[in-house]
């Protein structure tokens, strides 16, 4: 790895960016995780694929972006005989190309509604494509996902990356993941350094860095942390995508020196809910999610608009 100590120059702006952060709410997530809990309370009190709930978290999210203007499409894949949709949606405008893509599971585990793991991340793609809308005036098409079966092995997003064509691969800039970012005792982490069994491509560097101005931009000091290999930027890295990943913690525990910048209490857990019942609307950290939600969502307004900072350095 190559020292990350240099300057960075200034923060990565740009006028999509700003108009994107400007227009996107913690509010406008919440409003989304509502609907996900109530979808949890009709179906067992969970959202998990293969089942009911998630089915029903699918059909919310696509309708949502059929109204919001967004191409959509649910390819299905198959587990141990259980066609299980993903949910692919692109904008109408962008070179095809240059494909800047941000991803989230849609699923819980059985044990809980999971609203922190990972409705929180659903909800803020959610809010920001309801504000980006379908056709915004981008130089590279916007790419969203919201994926199956994360938590069985990561299979929709494994599925998705593996049957895209070579040539599809390769169009894809970069690849940001939301899993979890509403932890109530929270820590403001962005994964990506380092790699998994291989060492992540070299624009993911950067993906962490843009995506760590637009949260210090919100006002927090996020900290850069190694991936910690386990959620759905797996198979881009693995496919030589850049990737990154945005994440409030889970059942690790938090240090004196992490409650000294974050607030919240030291020796505790980031999410003592963690793939738990309790899970619910109020384990959300709403500041936290407010936070998430403008700075991803000025990630990729910076990266629709150009993604040379990948290759410059
Ligand atoms: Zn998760």
């Amino acid at each position: 790895m190559a020292a990350c100590s240099a300057p960075t120059g200034p923060p990565a702006s740009n006028p999509l960016q700003r108009e994107l952060e400007a227009a996107t709410s913690g509010t406008g997530s919440l409003a989304h995780l509502r609907k996900l809990q109530r979808i949890a309370d009709q179906n067992g009190g969970n959202r998990a694929s293969p089942g009911p709930g998630y089915d029903a978290s699918v059909d919310y999210v696509v309708g949502v972006l059929r109204k919001a203007g967004w191409q959509v499409s649910t390819p299905e894949f198959d587990l141990d005989g259980d066609r299980i949709r993903n949910v692919i949606a692109e904008t109408k405008t962008g070179d095809s190309d240059r494909v800047v893509m941000a991803g989230a599971h849609l699923d819980s585990v059985e044990d809980g509604p999971g609203m922190n793991d990972n409705g929180s991340g659903s909800a803020a793609l959610l809010e920001i494509a309801v504000r980006m809308g379908g056709s915004p005036e981008v130089s590279n098409q916007v790419r969203l996902a919201w994926w199956g079966a994360e938590e069985v092995d990561m299979d929709g997003s494994t599925h998705y990356v593996e049957t895209l064509s070579r040539a599809d691969r390769g169009n894809i800039a970069l690849y940001l993941n939301l899993d979890m970012v509403a932890s109530p005792n929270v820590a403001y982490l962005v994964e990506g350094k380092g790699g998994c069994d291989e060492d992540a491509a070299d624009g993911s560097t950067e993906v962490a860095r843009v995506l760590t101005e637009r949260l210090a931009g919100t006002g927090v000091t996020p900290e850069i942390i190694e991936f910690m290999c386990d959620s759905d930027y797996m198979p881009f890295m693995d496919a030589g995508i850049a990737t990154a990943g945005a994440f409030t913690g889970d059942d690790e525990k938090k240090t004196p020196k992490q409650a000294r910048r974050w607030g919240g209490q030291a020796g505790e857990d980031f999410d003592p809910c963690y793939h738990a019942s309790c899970d619910g609307l109020h384990n959300v950290n709403v500041k936290a999610l407010d936070h998430y939600t403008d700075a991803v969502a000025g990630t990729l307004g910076y990266f629709a608009l150009s993604v040379s900072r990948l290759s410059a350095r």
